[in-house]
């Protein structure tokens, strides 16, 4: 039987980390995979995280099963996080999930269930892990217009224009923040204006927030799905602990559902519970106790939210760094947007042929779209890179 399967197609990101470790040049920079790193390169465990693993490994009395749907505390504590005071509790449905791709698998198993023939819109370009889910379950799915690769921000008119064409019943795929691949993101009055064309349509949003707390801070970089929230009747949101945590491996994510009334929010929590159960039963409890321990506990939330502030600042140097590099040796503004961007991402706008030089001649490994990892600079390589950058272009 197994002859018969045929080669799945390669992650392109893996097979560069794969590439960059064989690489033997000493200089070698790697600012491929999605991974937050410090100033040594290092993905450390949170002093946080560290501290609630030990408090659960005294206190933890047992290993048995949690509810299909998670501990009730996690999804309470993270609905806090995501939504603040406003959260219309009422009408939330709510499953723990292995990691924020858990969540968009379930988003959009959920999607297929309830309206089998509905269109998920996704940005032009989105993660690849969207498109690749969506054809994996055969769900009709449509790209809209969002970034202007000529100045490196949002089309907002384009992806509005693109919009008119959503169908009632639709959902529109939106990144809440930190937007993965292009680090180009909608404002609050942007927000405001999908708002109000969503509730034209009658479509739905689904949004996937993977970064709060990498942009503008956390509470900041909640406005876009707060804003949905408030302003929609129905939405999804697919959360990760992945980045903010520092938990990656722990696979903790939450998908939240916003129904129009009490009763739809049972529903919904029923077909989630349901969901769960027919994929893998139980969701991981590890990381999403963590996460618990360290929200619920003023102590640790607030050290975790030094720590998280550091690396986002941390950041926005490296990201203020490299634009006023590039912009002093190209003697241009065109990479001012660096500096703009937010999250671990930028899309540089450079030619396949231009990222494959960097790669052979500098010894710069960024994906072939010309995404990078903000992350996988420190001060004293964003000058070697921007060199290089200049040399290329
Ligand atoms: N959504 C987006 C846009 C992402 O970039 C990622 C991480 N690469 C995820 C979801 C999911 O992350 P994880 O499954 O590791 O929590």
């Amino acid at each position: 039987m197994l002859e018969t399967l045929s080669e799945p197609a390669p992650d392109k990101i893996l097979a560069l980390m794969a590439a960059y470790r064989a690489d033997e040049r000493a200089e070698k920079i790697d600012l491929g995979v999605g991974v937050y790193k410090n100033a040594e390169g290092a993905t450390p465990v949170m002093r946080a995280v560290k501290e609630a693993e030990a408090r659960l490994q005294e206190s933890q009395q047992t290993k048995s099963y949690t509810g299909l749907a998670g501990d009730p505390a996690y999804a309470d504590a993270m609905i806090g996080l995501i939504l603040g005071e406003g959260a219309p509790r009422g009408r939330l449905a709510a499953v723990a999930t292995p990691g924020g791709t858990g969540a968009v698998r379930q988003a959009f198993e959920l999607i297929r269930m309830a309206s089998p023939n509905a269109t998920i819109w996704y940005s032009e370009p989105t993660w690849p892990n969207h498109v690749s889910i969506l054809k994996y379950l055969q769900i009709p799915a449509k790209p809209y217009r969002y970034f202007d690769s000529e100045t490196g921000e949002v089309d907002v008119p384009g992806m509005l224009a693109a919009l008119e064409g959503v169908a009632p019943g639709d959902v529109v795929l939106l990144h809440g923040c930190c937007h993965n691949p292009t680090g180009a993101n909608l404002t609050g009055e942007d927000w405001d204006k999908v708002v109000a064309l969503l509730n034209d349509k009658g479509a739905l949003p689904m949004v996937d927030l993977a970064y709060q707390g990498f942009g503008d801070g956390l509470e900041a970089d909640a406005t876009g799905v707060r804003r949905i929230v408030a302003g929609c009747p129905e939405a999804l949101i697919a959360a990760s602990c992945s980045k903010n945590f520092g938990i990656y491996r722990e696979r903790a994510g939450l998908l939240v559902a916003l129904a129009k009334t009490e009763s739809e929010a049972k529903l919904a929590q029923g077909n989630l519970a349901f969901l769960n159960r027919q994929n893998y039963s139980f969701p991981p409890d590890h990381g999403a106790r963590v996460v618990t321990e360290i929200l619920t506990d003023a102590e640790l939330r607030a050290d975790w939210q030094e720590e998280l502030e550091e690396m986002r600042e941390g950041m926005l140097a490296l990201r203020q760094q490299l634009a006023d590099e590039l912009r002093r040796l190209t003697n241009s503004d065109r990479f001012d947007f660096v500096a703009r961007h937010r999250g671990m991402f930028s899309r540089l706008g450079l030619t396949p042929e231009e990222v494959e030089q960097l790669r052979a001649e500098h010894a710069v490994y960024m994906v072939g779209d010309s995404r990078i990892n903000i992350a996988g600079l420190n001060a004293r390589t964003v000058p070697v890179l921007a060199q290089a950058i200049a040399q290329v272009i």
